[in-house]
């Protein structure tokens, strides 16, 4: 789209929407980079110039069961014809509570408590208060500190943020105190310089000195994602997770998963936890679990955890007042029997598989140096300056910028930070997996 040809709907956009942090420059987005799409089927997405993509990101690793899917609207509609709102905190809905079933008979292990809300972040603040609060609730208010991991994303409000690696102290610190940050795993870049397993053992081990040295009696929780996609979607050793479930239940420390991404099959299983016989004692969750029909998330927390606050007689000290939305969670429920129905979560697998397989051939690029994945519709493409050095370009880069930039016009949304994310809703057929990958293919030689 040039700027000659700017439609009416994305001039009004340039006018009065803020658009979220993005990797586009403002300059970028006036000169034809923000797109406005109108509609969508499957894995494609159409905008407002009757020009089709492929959605190689799920919107943002969002639309697991496919765009159009009317039929989670008119299960959204149903339910707001009975009854859309009932107050989470003094009164329950009957699709609320058949969520939260649903939720649990999924989830692994006994994480049968099922608390909802509206996004990702405050699935993590949630998530943070539940722990610190158990522990207190357990006799053991000095433990306030949460140990989280560098290069990992839990979201944007401000306890969350205060999680997450890489959050912008500049405009908003100092964040939430009683956090420290650890090594995260990766297997191209180790902070150790050790290869393979070694590393992730390494990054184990420093949890526990981290909990060592903040003193167990202080800690509440260790939070992390099973497969950090902002840290560029390095696959742990299952080792990583069994030790970290071991040293948490060694220091009385609860254990946080992070699934906002990686659940709802997005890695083949419906959450990532199973790839590595783990049960977390807090697992957060979002985005897949509507496909994004309605803003829906929730937390799954093990029995045991609220058990803990049975005998003290208290409620849990927070509230949210849409958490629990019938209509919200209509559409979850409608969107996972259409995931249970069609098979997705397998479908997950064995296209991740394939457009894995198929994303090889991009190594023999100068510019790839590494292409990671293989469990479910989760693909990073990692671009390096020199193969030997491994030095990333840096997510400002004219090179990344370049990419970002003709990927959309070619033809594929994605989003290029210093890796190249695939992750396509699961209906993605091999003919869409081909032209991903091609375009990328393409890009890239025009880069170099
Ligand atoms: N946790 C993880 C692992 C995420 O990837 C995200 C968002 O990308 C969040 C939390 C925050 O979710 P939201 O943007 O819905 O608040």
């Amino acid at each position: 789209t040039s700027v000659q040809t700017r439609h009416a709907l994305e001039t009004r956009a340039l006018d009065h929407l803020w658009m979220h942090s993005n990797d586009l420059e403002w300059d970028d987005l006036q000169e034809g980079g923000l797109r406005v799409f109108s509609r969508g089927h499957g894995s494609t997405l159409i905008d407002v110039h009757g020009a089709e993509y492929i959605d190689g990101l799920a919107g943002l690793f969002v639309v697991a069961a496919g765009h159009g899917r009317t039929e989670i609207g008119e299960a959204m509609a149903r339910q707001a014809g009975e009854i859309a709102y009932t107050a989470a905190s003094n009164a329950a809905n009957p699709v609320n509570i058949a969520l939260a079933e649903k939720i649990s008979s999924l989830t692994p292990g006994d994480l049968n408590r099922v608390f909802l809300c509206s996004g990702g972040s405050e699935a993590v603040e949630s998530a943070m208060k539940i722990a610190k609060q158990v522990q207190v609730m357990r006799g053991h208010g000095k433990r306030y500190k949460i140990i989280a991991r560098r290069g990992s994303y839990h979201g944007t409000t401000f306890g969350a943020a205060s999680l997450t690696g890489s959050a912008s102290e500049k405009y908003f610190g100092p964040f939430m105190p009683g956090v420290s940050k650890v090594p995260n795993p990766n297997q191209y870049r180790n902070d150790f310089g050790l290869d393979g397993e070694a590393g992730d053992i390494m990054c184990a081990r420093f949890i526990e000195q981290e909990i060592l040295a903040q003193g167990p009696e202080n800690v509440a929780a260790v939070i992390g994602e099973p497969i950090s996609v902002a840290n560029g979607t390095h696959l742990p050793s299952p080792i990583y997770w069994q030790m970290l479930r071991d040293i948490c239940d060694r220091y009385g420390v609860l254990l946080i998963m992070d699934e906002v991404i990686t659940g709802w099959g997005r890695t083949g299983k419906w959450f990532a936890a199973e790839h590595y016989g783990v049960v977390p004692d807090i697992m957060t969750m979002a985005k897949g679990l509507s496909s994004g029909y309605a803003p829906v998330a929730a937390v799954a927390v093990r029995s045991s955890i609220f058990d803990d606050f049975r005998p003290t007689g208290q409620a849990l000290n927070h509230l949210i007042t849409f958490g629990g939305h019938a209509v919200a969670a209509a559409a979850a429920l409608k969107n996972i029997e259409i995931l249970e129905r069609e098979n997705l979560v397998q479908r997950s697998a064995e296209m991740g598989t394939y457009l894995y397989d198929l994303a090889q051939k991009l190594r023999s690029h100068p510019t790839v140096g590494d292409v990671r994945g293989g469990l479910g519709l989760l693909c990073a493409i990692d671009f390096v300056k020199n193969k030997d050095t491994r030095e990333a370009w840096g997510t400002s880069h004219p090179f990344i910028k370049f990419l970002a930039l003709r990927t959309q016009e070619e033809g594929l949304v994605t989003r290029v930070w210093d890796v190249l994310h695939l992750a396509p809703p699961f209906v993605l057929t091999r003919d869409e997996a081909e032209r991903a990958i091609d375009i990328v293919d393409r890009c890239l030689t025009e880069a170099e």
